[in-house]
């Protein structure tokens, strides 16, 4: 069975979308750390990141820096944290996170919550600056 975020990528569910490519889509995580919290994942599933070919593991690093780039235009900030979880989606993804301290990517803090409006600003307000 696909999983979600394939049926994300796929137009089945809604996501908050930030870009996508042929082989890559990027979308906000609807449980979020901080404002701009965004997901990358690569169009053909796999579930772990480094079982990936090497040209995915390159291009989600890449397709990654892009909206990295703009999430940082948007949500100024020290950096953008990156992790790899995938403990809950068997589907390979990225955490891009701005973070201004370590505080900033721990898990275990409690989720923000955002309305749909928010989130759409939010989607917006990065999207318009990702270049691909
Ligand atoms: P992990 O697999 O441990 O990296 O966690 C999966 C992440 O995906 C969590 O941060 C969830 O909030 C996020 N997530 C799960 N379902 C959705 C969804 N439908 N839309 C956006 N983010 C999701």
């Amino acid at each position: 069975m696909a999983t979600i975020f394939t049926r994300i990528i796929n137009g089945d569910i809604p996501c908050y979308k930030i870009a996508e490519d042929d082989n890559f889509f990027a979308f906000l995580d609807i449980n979020p750390l901080k404002a701009g919290h965004t997901l990358v994942v690569p169009k053909r599933e796999t579930d772990y990141l480094f079982d990936l070919e090497d040209d995915d593991l390159t291009g989600i690093m890449l397709f990654s820096k892009k909206v990295a780039a703009a999430i940082r235009i948007a949500y100024p900030c020290n950096r953008i944290g990156v992790a790899v979880l995938g403990l809950e989606v068997p589907h390979a993804h990225i955490h891009l996170i701005p973070m201004d301290s370590m505080e900033d990517v721990n898990f275990k803090n409690p989720k923000l919550k955002f309305t749909p409006e928010e989130f759409r600003e939010i989607a917006a307000n990065i999207s318009k600056y990702v270049i691909l």
